[in-house]
């Protein structure tokens, strides 16, 4: 299953001069922009459970897949979670998979501070709970959203579940002390530490090769589509949903997202459903998901959409994805690792155009992206395009950084 290799690792210099890009600044004053104390309280748990690490061996271990720059991933010794607090879980992986943003973490062409604990998405089993997690069972399979969110706070009462009150900014699994050191889902173990308010029951019957994704990338498509699509379906039955992604062959990120976007295009009523993509093997996975698939040099031949989906990851597919945005449509954009980016101000305040920016709320989007993978309406393992097993993680996600594969699964062997 070795791929050919398309792209090389950062070595750490490289990796280092990431953290002083414009967008790495504007990154690190999000995150301490709320909870100071709270976000510098985690990072010094961070030094100290390094410390710990050495100067306490007899401590129980685990296994925990760490990323560090030069594409080096393995597995060390790490410690293990210790006994769960009243709210928290423990939990052991079954089914991990790679986000399209890992590709580009483990080639070190991301701003995050390496190395870290790798993954954050995951079907996992539940361990341990504290004593007083009500809903979650020990044994149950759930899935695990990549975002720390409380469930009581005001933010996640709305369902902004991605800015929880009670974890500093951008708290999320798998980003090492820029996600706010939460430690990674490919581990033995992994603490969850809202259990109740986080974790969802995987429903039976749905495969967690199928259901893996829903942690962050499923639930990503799903915010793009789902609360514009209907409105634009009442005027315009026939409307197009255009999904503007790579415009580059070497764009160093994963493709899961726009074919899951289309996927869930077509579930929810679209007609027609364009994807455009540099990369032939994802038009390819594409057209066999039903959708239309053009490279980007076919682009001047398409008529402005009144949904676009916009997951290029550079200025420039922003720029022209709002260009092909209709009067009265939305362009939704899954964002990137830039400081900044021009927008056609003038020709959107003539078409009246939206555009949307930011990241997803990914635990309120998980119940409707488990009813439509249950009701048979998306079946998302048919993005998967390499399949192995956790014991394998090293060499399978060193592949997956370094070749094409849309999307890599895991399973527990
Ligand atoms: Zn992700
Ligand atoms: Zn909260």
């Amino acid at each position: 299953m070795g791929n050919a290799e398309e792209h090389r690792p950062y070595g750490r210099l490289r990796n280092l001069a990431q953290g002083l890009t414009p967008v790495a600044m504007t990154a690190s004053s999000v995150s301490f922009e709320r909870d100071r104390e709270l976000r510098i309280a985690r990072l010094r748990a961070a030094a100290r459970d390094a410390l710990t690490e050495r100067r306490r061996p007899s401590r129980a271990k685990m296994r925990a897949l760490r990323v560090a720059p030069g594409g080096r991933i393995e597995w060390r010794s790490a410690p293990a979670p210790p006994p769960p607090g009243p709210r928290e879980a423990i939990v052991h992986p079954i089914a991990v998979a790679t986000c399209d943003l890992d590709r580009a973490i483990m080639l070190g062409r991301t701003p995050f501070p390496m190395p870290f604990h790798y993954g954050h998405e995951s079907i996992a089993e539940v361990v341990q709970v504290g004593a007083e997690v009500e809903r979650v069972k020990v044994g149950e399979r759930v899935v695990v959203p990549f975002q720390i969110n409380c469930g009581e706070c005001a933010a996640c009462r709305a369902g902004l579940t991605g800015n929880c009150l009670a974890v500093p900014p951008l708290s999320m699994y798998g980003f090492g002390v820029a996600g706010g050191h939460w430690g990674g889902h490919v581990a033995d173990l992994f603490k969850v530490p809202f259990a109740d308010a986080m974790l969802v029951t995987l429903p039976e019957g749905i495969d967690p090769a199928a259901a893996v994704s829903v942690s962050d990338n499923v639930c990503d498509g799903h915010r793009h589509v789902a609360p514009h699509l209907p409105a634009i379906l009442e005027r315009d039955p026939g409307a197009t949903v255009l999904i503007l992604a790579a415009q580059t062959r070497d764009l160093p990120f994963g493709a899961s997202l726009p074919l899951y976007c289309g996927q869930i295009a077509l579930a929810l009523g679209a007609g027609r459903v364009v994807l455009v993509d540099a990369r032939p093997p994802v038009r390819l996975r594409a057209i066999e998901l039903g959708l239309e698939a053009i490279p980007p040099s076919e682009l001047r031949g398409l008529d402005p959409a009144p949904l676009v989906v916009e997951t290029s990851t550079a200025p420039a597919g922003l720029r022209r994805g709002l260009e092909l945005t209709a009067p009265d449509g939305v362009c939704t954009s899954a964002g990137g690792l830039h400081g900044s980016a021009k927008i056609p101000y003038g020709l959107m305040f003539g078409r009246n155009a939206t555009l949307k920016v930011g990241r997803s709320h990914a635990r309120a989007e998980v119940p409707a992206v488990l009813d439509l993978i249950a009701s048979g309406r998306i079946a998302p393992e048919q993005v998967n395009s390499h399949l192995g097993s956790i014991d394998d993680a090293p060499r399978a996600l060193r592949d997956h950084a370094e070749g094409n594969a849309i999307k890599t699964v895991l399973l527990e062997s």
